[in-house]
């Protein structure tokens, strides 16, 4: 009978408090998510359970195909006004933390993001509402959660003589202070040097009069399933995972969250000879306008001085092979093997700070995180069609920028995708657009591209393919198999 009384009155308890997480009709009241301290995997994955509930008709979470070298889940949440399906016309961004498991900043900030676009939704923010409504927002907290357990556990054990009450007091006022232990997955590996390096091909290419800059996925195939990365390591299952999610999913824009230091880094990684120089891609200028986009926004990046160590960043941004050259990171892999723009930012000279000092990271990083989303929806887009109406996939889409009179190839082509539609990120200016589709015959539109701030959608530019004729198809025959 006792025990029977103590159990209805620890039910009581329970749905109290799952009623004062859960039950509130309109505002938000952050009674469940931790923002001083760092979540495990366990709190993560219920923290993002937690925004879904609250939020269940804008988000959804799945995880990917594969999970962890140690079995854990690779998850994400979206958020959209229709966050199951991709609806064409709408772009899809991601944001990707914690691939280094020890580098732990990004993984906080991206639940608390999510908490704040949730809660910001609700309290009909017109800014969130927009981006939420017109975008496909992917999340995903951990790309490593085997190396964050890695680096929470050594933390907790080489911590004993400084006399935390438990790990989660240790977290909170401490953190972890080794630089590398976790950085890699359970395996050992950097998952940010296991990606296929696809710059090498770049670079091979160039030396042809024609050769490829996108959509390498064959190599990457190949690559993936036979060969080793570019430190000679097998690849992990976590890049396999992440590697073939870029690869089918429709995202325009990315970021990959990291720390170490503070400044926003953008492609490429690597130069010809793999040396410390600068190696812009063909869209260097948009790339450096998209860095910019976040170091301006955030707090401290971009303000002139010393950072982390004797390094300094001007503007806070910086090329990645002219500050130092990376092989195989997953920032090159996403430009090169599919539609996706992917810079990789730096969050903070501390890798893993003490919890109570995220609330400041929070308010550093908050409104560059959603000034980087807005930049989703800059450039043109457009769905491509043939005469009947219907739509056409895997059509090329070939940008040149036309100045002082002369047009200017920027050689890396985006495709269309399964409806149809078509998303190039660009910066303001005048621009020729061509697209070519096998069967039909090449169309071409001039454009004024001329970018307003916060706007949610892109200029509209849509093709209607018109049948081409049999000399032509041949011919378009011969020339694919000439490429090949
Ligand atoms: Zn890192």
């Amino acid at each position: 009978m006792i025990l029977s009384s103590f159990h209805l009155l620890k039910f009581f308890i329970l749905t109290f408090l799952t009623f004062a997480c859960f039950g509130k009709p309109h505002r938000y009241q952050n009674r469940c998510l931790e923002h001083d301290n760092h979540h495990n995997t366990e709190e993560m994955l219920a923290a993002l359970d937690y925004i879904h509930a609250q939020c269940p008709d804008i988000t959804h979470i799945y995880d990917l195909p594969l999970r962890s070298t140690e079995n854990r889940p690779l998850r994400v949440i979206i958020f959209s006004d229709q966050p199951k399906i991709h609806e064409p016309l709408e772009p899809e961004f991601k944001y990707v933390a914690n691939m280094h498991g020890n580098e732990v900043v990004g993984r906080e900030l991206l639940l608390r993001l999510a908490e704040y676009l949730c809660q910001e939704y609700q309290n009909q923010n017109e800014q969130i509402q927009n981006l939420v409504d017109n975008t496909r927002i992917h999340l995903m907290p951990s790309m490593n959660p085997d190396g964050w357990e890695i680096a929470a556990e050594y933390a907790w054990n080489t911590t004993q003589d400084l006399a935390f009450s438990d790990i989660s007091t240790m977290m909170k006022e401490y953190g972890a202070k080794d630089w590398i232990m976790g950085r890699a997955n359970a395996n050992d590996i950097d998952l940010n040097r296991n990606f296929p390096n696809l710059d090498k091909f770049i670079y091979a290419y160039n030396h042809h009069s024609h050769h490829k800059n996108n959509h390498l996925d064959m190599e990457t195939f190949r690559l993936l399933l036979k060969d080793h990365d570019c430190m000679k390591k097998p690849y992990q299952i976590e890049t396999v995972a992440v590697a073939f999610w870029i690869m089918k999913s429709p995202f325009v824009l990315s970021a990959n969250l990291h720390n170490g230091d503070l400044v926003a880094n953008y492609p490429y990684d690597t130069s010809e000879n793999n040396h410390k120089q600068y190696s812009g891609s063909p869209d260097d200028y948009l790339f450096r306008q998209l860095a910019e986009a976040y170091s301006y926004a955030h707090k401290q990046m971009s303000s002139p001085g010393q950072r982390c160590d004797n390094e300094h960043f001007k503007d806070g941004i910086t090329n990645g092979a002219a500050w130092y050259p990376v092989c195989g990171g997953m920032q090159d892999f996403n430009y090169l093997a599919s539609n996706c723009f992917e810079l990789t930012f730096e969050l903070g000279c501390d890798k893993f700070p003490p919890g109570k000092e995220l609330k400041s990271l929070w308010d550093d990083n908050q409104h560059s995180l959603i000034q980087y989303m807005m930049k989703t929806h800059i450039g043109i887009k457009g769905l491509i069609r043939n005469e009947e109406g219907e739509s056409i996939s895997n059509a090329g889409i070939k940008i040149y920028h036309i100045k002082d009179g002369e047009l200017n190839y920027i050689d890396h082509d985006v495709k269309s995708n399964l409806d149809g539609d078509y998303y190039r990120l660009l910066p303001d200016g005048l621009y020729a657009i061509e697209v070519n589709s096998l069967g039909y015959k090449k169309a071409i539109q001039y454009v004024t591209v001329q970018n307003q701030i916060n706007q949610v959608n892109a200029q509209r530019v849509d093709f209607v393919l018109k049948q081409a004729t049999m000399e032509e198809i041949n011919r378009q025959e011969v020339m694919k198999k000439y490429w090949k």
